[in-house]
């Protein structure tokens, strides 16, 4: 038996770090939300135990390092599955960039493995599942756009986000994730973010608003380490995007686009800059 499922990437809207926490995480405000940029997992049974994860993309890891091969293990440990499984990703999604393409695999690898052996695991049992994988997990398992707090892993979602153009640009430099929130500063943070502001702007279908009011604090911190980021971002502007952040811990930005008019001035702009350059729809 085999099955294919989708793993989408997410931008942060929003991103707020409010403290660092005993248990070493950091409680943050994040909007996040689904771009139809996406990893395809193509699942195959297999009759003995084992897991077994392929990829063209030669720069991840393929043993119990991947994200999706760790989700396979939970699943198998945890409902008792004899049977084991070949997952092959089909990566898409640009890694360590920021966009979450390891956690929506490993998100993708727990809906997958539910129908292929028939779990019938209900969605909130998926997410806090994903939960023990990573903080952006269990955001991953169910998508559309959401409020998470928490580490992440606490998630409200958010109706009626307005439509849009997403154009992405990941420079080629490395960000660690690890380094940019060690490096996070929550109580010397100038200007926070306002998650109930977007909120409101996306729930009202004002995509002027959701324009006006992205935000992301660990942008300083990334900035600072890589200025051609900022260069990226002003291109990005200057070239018409409606509204422009840093996704994540970096390097990926995105622009919001409403008008497919200006799509093509701006993805053909920034090739000048970068490599690896995506336009692509908004996802809800
Ligand atoms: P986030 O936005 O959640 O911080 P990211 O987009 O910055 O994530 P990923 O693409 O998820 O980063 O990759 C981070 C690291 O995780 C990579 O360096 C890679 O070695 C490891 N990794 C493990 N599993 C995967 C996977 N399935 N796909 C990509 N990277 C993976």
């Amino acid at each position: 038996m085999k099955m294919y499922e989708k793993a989408p990437a997410k931008i942060n809207l929003m991103l707020d770090v409010l403290h660092k926490r005993a248990d070493g995480f950091h409680e943050v405000e994040m909007i996040m939300t689904m771009v139809d940029l996406a990893d395809r997992l193509e699942l195959s049974e297999l009759p003995r135990d084992t897991i077994i994860i392929s990829s063209q993309a030669g720069y991840i890891p393929l043993d119990e390092k991947n994200l999706a091969f760790q989700a396979a293990r939970l699943i198998k440990d945890r409902y008792n599955v004899k049977s084991g499984v070949h997952i092959h990703l089909d990566k898409r999604i640009p890694v360590a960039a920021g966009l979450a393409g390891g956690s929506s695999d490993a998100a993708a690898t727990l809906r997958g493995l539910n129908r292929l052996w028939r779990l019938g695991i209900p969605a909130q049992e998926l997410q806090e599942l994903g939960a023990e994988l990573g903080s952006d997990v269990p955001f991953c398992v169910t998508g559309g756009t959401a409020l998470a707090t928490g580490r992440g892993e606490k998630l409200t979602p958010i109706n009626n986000p307005p439509q849009c153009w997403v154009v992405l640009a990941k420079p080629p430099i490395n960000v660690s994730t690890a380094e940019v929130y060690g490096r996070v500063r929550s109580n010397n943070i100038a200007v926070h973010p306002s998650a109930r502001k977007m909120q409101q702007a996306i729930e009202a279908g004002d995509f002027g608003g959701v324009c006006n009011h992205l935000g992301n604090v660990l942008e300083d911190v990334t900035l600072k380490l890589h200025p051609e980021v900022q260069q990226l971002k002003e291109a990005m502007i200057k070239l018409g995007a409606d509204g422009v952040l840093m996704s994540g811990s970096g390097p990926t930005v995105f622009g919001l686009v409403s008008k497919q008019s200006k799509v093509a001035r701006i993805y053909n702009g920034l090739r000048g800059f970068c490599k690896e350059v995506y336009a692509v729809r908004s996802l809800n």
